[in-house]
Formats: structure tokens, C-alpha cells, sequence
């Protein structure tokens, strides 16, 4: 046969591929692991990197995002973007337990509301903790 139906371009499932997992930010369910104790408080005493935005010294975690001085990371935290993802965050991200319940597995949970609050120092991480333990 002179017209053999050619295979599919080889570079094609490549290409796509490295194109999904260049992210520019986060998933919700990183940026929740972020928002754990000991990791929160890596993030927000960053070491200095002049790569980096105001050299990671003013990062909001809950958008990973960097920004250039205190008084920008201010004016984020009072944006839409920023108090959209806050609400985003307050429901609880996909958890095994809810895979399972999609499978039909175990019982019905209904997705839990969280406080979430806008963690800029250390203090507001403890003071997070302490909600937190409230709940449990
Ligand atoms: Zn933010």
C-alpha cells in the first residue's frame, strides 16, 4: 500500500504533557498543605532570594504569590483575588475520604466549612492553631 496511514507525530503527547505541569501557581490542595503549622511558618520566614519578589520576604500563602514590599502584601490582602481565595480555602480540598465516598465506599461526610484567616506573622499562625484545636 503506496498511503500507509502514518502514526501520530511522536512530539505531540510530549509537548502537551510539559505544557500542563507548567503551572504558574499552585493547586488549592498545595496551597492547604501550605497552610499547615509547620509548614506556614517556613513560608513566611523565607530566606532571602533576590530571585524572587522582594526577595520571598512578603509571600501571601493562601495565593502563593510574592510580593515586593509589606505595604503591597497589605494591599493584597484587602483585594478580591485575595478574599475570593480565603473563600475558596474555607471548604475543605479533596481529600482521600472523599474519593472513597465518590467510589461509593464508607460513609456519606458532608465537605467541611473551615475559618480561614489571612496568616501574615508567626502570631497569626498560633492564633490559628488555637481555633483550630477548638474545633476538634
Ligand atoms: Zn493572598
Amino acid at each position: 500500500m503506496p498511503y500507509a496511514r502514518k502514526k501520530h507525530h511522536k512530539g505531540v503527547l510530549h509537548l502537551k504533557k510539559s505544557w500542563r505541569t507548567k503551572r504558574r501557581t499552585k493547586d488549592l490542595d498545595e496551597i492547604d498543605e501550605d497552610l499547615k503549622e509547620e509548614n506556614a511558618v517556613k513560608l513566611i520566614n523565607q530566606e532571602v532570594d533576590l530571585d524572587k519578589p522582594g526577595a520571598a520576604q512578603h509571600y501571601c500563602i493562601h495565593c502563593a504569590r510574592y510580593f515586593i514590599n509589606q505595604r503591597a502584601l497589605q494591599d493584597h490582602f484587602s483585594t478580591k483575588v485575595h478574599k475570593r481565595r480565603m473563600k475558596a480555602l474555607e471548604t475543605e480540598p479533596y481529600s482521600i475520604e472523599e474519593s472513597e465516598r465518590a467510589a461509593g465506599k464508607g460513609n456519606f461526610v458532608f465537605a467541611q466549612k473551615r475559618k480561614i484567616e489571612t496568616i501574615e506573622t508567626e502570631d497569626d499562625i498560633n492564633k490559628e492553631s488555637k481555633v483550630m484545636r477548638v474545633d476538634e
